[in-house]
């Protein structure tokens, strides 16, 4: 998905204006345990499934494959499985994958990303091809893909816990009468996960989501300012030290509904989003969102780098 909620925050796409301390990146320090090369190959193992629709042999397969790798380096993996009701009455069987590190740990940090894929193409200028499910290699699996890469290399005595979030993107497509008419179509594992958490000891949380783009720009966005302004500073200011700050900008965003939201919403857990924009674009994502064009031949690893490098030093490595 994800659109913008421009009534809700009364807020315009892109107004925000730089600020006027925007701060100067120094040399780069990055140099985490992250491998751009393991991280790659983890978004080419879930696109290799096929589009990861529920009800889907390549939603069931990916799962399993998601849990097997996630068991490899967590303390503990949950499956949480949950049926929830489509934009067009269906009803859908998902599953939130939920990977612990330190379980006993209080304070504990939220990384989460959807591992979900839109069954529709319906921002493809051809019509025809609106109702065929995308790779979401870089809406859905990139995210992922850092987040396997983070718990590979983790070393921490904090509480981190790691949620895969399904049916993220099965929102209402474009091609229905009442576009995007209902926010609460989007984001089904998270509405339900924010409802049943697996643990109530959540300090703060960290969203990723289309990090795979090649010259990313991760905006302040709106939600996560409105909600979480705290750790949205926290972040930026530590991707500026690691020399990242020239890809998150300080540039402020409209409010975007992804698993952040009902995150913040219902679980009241301060969440950001990590999500690059562009303003160059219709929609205001990258050039191939929601598109056939989503596929592993446009993902950049240098960006999957950077966030996983950002992640490991908010957390702590
Ligand atoms: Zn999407």
């Amino acid at each position: 998905m994800k659109h913008l909620i421009m009534a809700f925050f009364l807020s315009t796409f892109f107004v925000g204006c730089k600020s006027a301390s925007t701060p100067v990146a120094v040399a780069s320090v990055a140099t985490s345990a992250f491998s751009a090369d393991s991280a790659f190959s983890y978004v080419a193992s879930q696109v290799a499934f096929g589009p990861r629709i529920p009800g889907s042999k390549a939603h069931l397969d990916c799962s399993v494959y998601l849990k097997n790798t996630l068991a490899k380096f967590a303390d503990s993996v949950i499956m949480q499985p949950f049926s929830a009701r489509s934009w067009d009455g269906k009803t859908l069987q998902g599953v939130n994958i939920i990977a612990s590190f330190n379980p006993s740990a209080t304070g504990r940090i939220l990384l989460c990303a959807h591992w979900d894929s839109r069954p529709y193409a319906d921002n493809e200028n051809n019509t025809s091809l609106h109702r065929s499910p995308i790779d979401g290699a870089n809406d859905g699996a990139s995210g992922v893909a850092v987040l396997l890469e983070v718990a590979r290399v983790l070393s921490t005595s904090k509480g981190v816990d790691i949620v895969l979030f399904d049916l993220e993107d099965s929102g209402k497509p474009r091609f229905e009468v009442s576009q995007y008419g209902d926010e609460k179509s989007w984001c089904l594992g998270s509405q339900y996960w924010a409802s049943h958490p697996h643990t109530n000891r959540i300090s703060f949380g960290i969203l990723l989501d289309m990090v795979g783009v090649a010259g990313a720009r991760f905006m302040q966005e709106g939600t996560s300012l409105y909600y979480a302004a705290d750790v949205l500073d926290k972040v930026w200011a530590t991707a500026a030290t690691m020399g990242y700050g020239q890809f998150f900008v300080y540039e402020k965003a409209g409010a975007i509904i992804d698993d952040h939201l009902f995150i913040n919403q219902i679980a009241g857990i301060p969440t950001i989003d990590i999500i690059s924009l562009d303003g160059s674009t219709r929609s205001g994502f990258f050039k191939h969102w929601h598109t056939l064009q989503d596929n592993i031949s446009n993902i950049d690893k240098s960006s999957l780098k950077m966030v996983g490098d950002v992640v490991l030093e908010v957390v702590g490595k």
